[in-house]
């Protein structure tokens, strides 16, 4: 899905710039966060939110994560809702060796016996004879490696091996993969090379490896002109089975010879019965009418190919829905003999296994071919610098009877130059579009969101993914009126910036942040040899050196010299002027909602259907539906026992029998509970200070999260906001307030907490939380403007996640009918916070003083010692320094001896089957129960079964035959709910019968040991992820609050190692009574649902939501 696909369109020379989520999540809440807080209450949140925080500065920085200049990113699975993760889970090292950790002084000092200076002499030998040439070698001191690039000398393929001690190895495929039209052949291709191959041929092996491996990342990405096939592994015989699999996908799939994958993945006309109207099916196809339903994606897409109108990225290498029907399978075949082959590709690998392996299994593959012009006819064409600016105007699908005059979009967007830019520049560009975008308080962002004009900022400041980079920015919510205003006060933003220049704290702070987000090297989930690699084929892919983007202690060195020296003003003003002010290469989108687009792209599909139907004979059409039943029947049949043999897998003895272990010491300050976590972190301590929500008031609720963004973005008596986020940013890593709600297993009340999360140097741990203290304690709830501009940014966000991510609203729905935790999050980030909002817009005018006293009455009734519970994270030295500041700090917490009243939370909304309706071409739905209410007791087992679901019944009928992008279940292990969930479907009844067949799929289902042990493994997996240093702190810390002891999780693991089959049987009763007792919520398009309740007499109460 998109949020994370955001997270790959970052990874480029300004992402080793940080965003403003790495440093200050000033929203207090970022999407993400706010989704897993309100749909999965898992504890495996913080890994994901990690990630965001890396890599998606968008995400908070623009308020919205979906108006990316270059958001075209596909990757081939949707997101789950990772929650299996569970109590058992929470991975953690047994025991924690440091050896592992990237930046260690022992990496420094000595390299792993995997490169001692023999082995490297013995490699250079070992290249040579598999038929490599070593190009170059060099040892990057930031990231601790030795990096080699090889030259495969018969085909021309280039490699980079690189060593280091870091356990979680990656390895990637990567092809320039340049588009000529919108049909999008490159993301079909993308989907379709991993549904089978030479040596597995199997349905899709993916999929299998997704079922029972280790992996700690596998994916595919479809960028704008090149296609990446990456994969990671802590555990070296799992690593390169996943690599030979990928390898033999990309060099021998299936579907170049069986036109049966392409019309699968890709698109076909579906019949099933020559009565009934012919449709258009196919994966790729509804995952982008999905996209193309989203106004920021439409922006995005429409911006890129305006600035790019003469190469590779004026068309869509995603698929234009209206477009992709125009591919034949001819044109496909093509394109993967002319671009998938070696003298097109770039090999990386990152890790602590023997890099002479690394080439012995690539020999194999490489030696097989010959070499190919394909490296010459996939080079990307510059866009040369046009004369003068060019506007474009464009319609995007919007709800009727919503408000449209206030609906406008316009974003500006500068290609910066006719060809790429050297690397001190870029840096200079990314630090400048720190200053310019990086936190709230950051000029431009701040002017912008302060005029009143707009609701939140589209576009994504300086995007250097592509060949040349680009500058994009802008507004919506913006009356048509206000449209010009929006671009003269962005021209006069930036001149003014350029003349004045920024102040020294700003630029004070975007340098540390930048440079903690350095030191700390956080990735989140995401592998550190993953964001490398797609840093390093940023410019490698451009036939530019790849060591160079790995390389950014010195520039970076002489640009902070320079700084200080010149001051910021003679570095920054010249850019601004050069690149922007002074471009004459400017497209400015403005972007119209159109009641009627979304019935018209409709009523046209369905003409041109109807037309392709009366063109064919009877014969024609009794041809289409044999050929229709034929497909659903090769997608239906399993696999041959010998064809998943095929797929290499590791056998329960690679397992480990015990669960990772973090290490934990429950102590006390004060009075007040604190954890501390003695792990090695690069001398940064981590905290989390947690407070209990649970006596809070039900209708201040909804409330919460724009108190978290108030207490970071309000300012206090003696510093306003501008000068607090300056502050945060020059003394601390980041600090970050959201709230968490969880169901707890054994009890009836909900967990309910507000985390204010924080890092920084050890060094800083006073000022960190003497931070942490003034924005808990001084801040004023006083500013009416701003706190306006939080209510329009946070509903803006809502409507985006409402488009985007409809199944986490659809989740957050059913389980607020079912729970009161449930219920609570809803409250905080569903539909009902929606509507909240949208009065809470009228309020603010009206009665500013009542909403300032709430603010004032959570902060009451939270800020309190009592209740409250410190985490800490960090190396022992480091940790035993914060106690007299972690003690300081809760001196100064009010007690409050007297708990106020227990509110009544019992609340839920009522349980009814319930369709929210917006303007999309495809559907999210959604179908639970509380399980735990049939009697049901939680084993080890269900963790393995859900996954089995969601990765063959669910994945077969849903997203393969039914054409969804996506369909998974989720078990709730805290709350017992178990739910059913679509992704970008084109069905919604349908898929209901399918999640009804659940039960019987079970009983019926007949296993192997084999497979079976793919799935104990597959869970395994999802158990024993892989986590940094701080997630590893915040999983243990949520474990502590839901009460999950090491015993249970030891019980856990034994009952997921030792799953049978009758387990599965047995699980078919309480899967049972969703089918009987469920509750259905489907977010969907006005038609659908008005069918569906044509067809089951009005079986959805309707709710209409945009
Ligand atoms: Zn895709």
């Amino acid at each position: 899905m998109q949020r994370f696909l955001q997270a790959t369109t970052h990874i480029s020379i300004s992402s080793i710039l940080p965003s403003a989520t790495t440093s200050q999540f000033s929203i207090s809440l970022p999407p993400l966060m706010m989704e897993r807080a309100v749909l999965l209450r898992s504890i495996s949140s913080c890994t994901s939110h990690a990630c965001i925080r890396t890599f998606t500065r968008s995400s908070h920085r623009l308020s919205s994560n979906r108006h990316r200049l270059i958001p075209n990113i596909h990757r081939r699975s949707p997101p789950r809702r990772h929650l299996r993760l569970i109590s058992t889970a929470l991975p953690s090292r047994l025991h924690f060796n440091t050896r592992f950790s990237p930046v260690t002084p022992k990496a420094i000092a000595t390299s792993s016996p995997q490169f001692s200076p023999d082995a490297i002499g013995a490699h250079d030998d070992v290249a040579e004879k598999l038929g490599f040439e070593k190009v170059s070698e060099q040892f990057i001191d930031e990231c601790k490696s030795t990096a080699v690039l090889y030259k495969h000398k018969k085909t021309g393929c280039e490699v980079m091996s690189v060593s280091n001690d870091d356990e979680n190895k990656v390895f990637g495929v990567v092809f320039r993969t340049p588009p000529k039209d919108s049909t999008g052949i490159p993301h079909i291709l993308e989907h379709s090379v991993l549904c089978g191959s030479r040596k597995y041929p199997l349905k899709e092996p993916f999929v299998e490896l997704l079922k029972g491996s280790l992996h700690t990342f596998l994916n595919a990405f479809t960028y704008p002109d090149r296609t990446c096939y990456p994969v990671a592994s802590t555990n070296t015989k799992d690593f390169y089975n996943l690599v030979d699999v990928y390898l033999d996908a990309v060099f021998f799939p299936n579907c170049v010879e069986d036109i049966k994958t392409f019309q699968q993945e890709g698109w076909h006309y579906e019949l099933n019965d020559p009565s009934e109207d012919i449709t258009y099916k196919g994966v790729v196809f509804n995952e982008m009418k999905g996209v193309y339903s989203q106004p920021d994606n439409i922006l995005g897409r429409t911006s890129q190919q305006a600035v790019f109108p003469d190469n590779a990225y004026g068309v869509d290498s995603g698929g234009d829905p209206q477009v992709i029907p125009k591919l034949t399978f001819e044109e496909f075949k093509d394109f993967h003999r002319k671009y998938y082959h070696p003298s097109n590709a770039r090999i990386w690998f990152y890790g602590d296994d023997d890099t002479n392996e690394r080439l012995r299994i690539l020999s194999e593959y490489l030696d097989m071919f010959d070499e190919s012009p394909a490296r010459h006819e996939s080079k990307i064409e510059t866009q040369k610098l046009f004369s003068k600016p060019v506007r474009v105007v464009e319609k995007y699908p919007a709800a009727e009877g919503g408000d449209l005059k206030k609906n406008h979009m316009v974003c500006l967007n500068w290609l910066l130059s006719d060809k790429p830019l050297d690397l001190e520049t870029e840096l200079a560009l990314g630090f400048l579009d720190h200053l310019l975008l990086g936190t709230p308080a950051s000029p431009l962002r701040k002017i912008l969101l302060e005029s009143s004009l707009g609701d939140a900022i589209v576009g994504g400041g300086i995007e250097d993914e592509l060949l040349q980079p680009q500058f994009s920015i802008g507004l919506k919510g913006v009356s048509e009126e206000n449209i010009q205003k929006v671009e003269t006060l962005v021209m006069e933003t930036l001149a003014n910036l350029a003349s004045e220049g920024f102040n020294m704290e700003a630029v004070e702070a975007s340098m540390n942040t930048i440079e903690f987000s350095l030191r700390e090297n956080n990735t989140g989930s995401f592998p550190r040899g993953l964001a490398l690699m797609l840093r390093s084929v940023g410019k490698w892919i451009y036939d530019m050196d790849p060591f160079e983007p790995l390389k950014y202690q010195e520039p970076l060195a002489a640009l902070k010299a320079r700084i200080e020296k010149e001051g910021s003003k003679a570095v920054f003003a010249p850019l601004i002027e050069k690149y922007i002010l002074k471009n004459p290469h400017l497209v400015t989108i403005e972007m119209q909602p159109d009641p009627e687009k979304a019935s018209q792209d409709e009523a046209v599909e369905k003409e041109i259907l109807e037309k392709v139907k009366k063109s064919m004979t009877e014969e024609d059409l009794a041809e289409l539906a044999r050929m229709t039943h034929e497909l659903k029947l090769k997608q239906e049949t399993p696999d041959p026992p010998e064809a998943l043999k095929s797929v290499p897998s590791l056998s329960l003895q690679d397992i480990p029998k015990k669960p990772i272990q973090i290490p934990i010491e429950v102590g006390d300050i004060n009075g007040v509970k604190v954890l501390q976590h003695d792990l090695f972190t690069n001398d940064v301590l981590y905290t989390e200070i947690v407070f209990d929500m649970s006596s809070l008031n039900q209708e201040l609720l909804p409330l919460v999260p724009l108190f978290c963004q108030s207490l970071l973005e309000m300012g206090t008596k003696d510093l306003d906001f501008v000068q607090l986020n300056q502050l945060i940013g020059r003394k601390t890593g980041g600090i970050s307030v959201f709230p968490f709600t969880s169901s707890k297993r054994g009890s009836d009340a909900p967990i309910s907490h507000i985390i204010v999360r924080g890092k920084a140097m050890s060094a800083r741990t006073e000022d960190l939380f003497n931070l942490v203290n003034c924005i808990l304690q001084d801040v004023q709830f006083a500013d009416q403007k701003r706190f306006k501009q939080f209510v329009s940014q946070s509903k803006a966000r809502m409507e985006n996640r409402l488009r985007g991510s409809g199944h986490g609203i659809a989740a957050a729905r059913m389980d607020a009918k079912l729970n009161s935790a449930g219920w609570i999050s809803e409250q905080m980030g569903g539909v009902s916070y929606l509507e909240y909002l949208k009065d809470l817009e009228v309020k603010v005018e009206q009665d500013w003083n009542g909403i300032s006293n709430s603010l004032e009455e959570i902060r009451k009734t939270l800020l309190s010692k009592n209740g409250c519970l410190v985490n800490l994270t960090s190396d022992g030295k480091n940790l035993k320094n914060s106690e007299k500041h972690v003690g300081k700090f809760l001196d100064l917490l009010p007690s409050i001896s007297s708990p106020l009243s227990q509110p009544s939370w019992n609340a839920r909304i009522p349980s009814v089957n319930e369709a929210i309706i917006i303007p999309t071409q495809v559907n999210y739905v959604g179908k639970a129960a509380n399980v735990y209410e049939t009697g049901y007791q939680l084993k080890g087992s269900a963790y393995v079964i859900s996954k089995h679901i969601s990765n063959t019944w669910l994945w077969d009928r849903v997203r393969v035959s039914g054409g969804a992008y996506g369909g998974f279940c989720d078990f709730d292990t805290h709350s017992g709910i178990f739910s059913f969930l679509s992704y970008r479907d084109p069905n919604l009844l349908k898929t209901l019968d399918i999640y009804d067949g659940t039960s019987d799929f079970l009983r019926e289902m007949e296993m192997d040991d084999d497979t079976l042990t793919k799935a104990i493994i597959g869970t395994i997996g999802d158990v024993d992820s892989y986590q940094l240093p701080d997630a590893k702190g915040y999983s243990s810390l949520l474990r502590y609050l839901l009460g999950i002891t090491e015993e249970e999780r030891q019980i856990r693991r034994e009952e997921i190692l030792s799953t049978k089959l009758n387990d599965f049987k047995e699980f078919a009763d309480a899967i049972e009574a969703i089918k009987d007792k469920g509750v259905v919520v489907a977010v969907a398009s006005p038609d659908d649902v008005d069918a569906a309740n044509k067809e089951r007499s009005n079986f959805f109460q309707i709710k209409k939501a945009l």
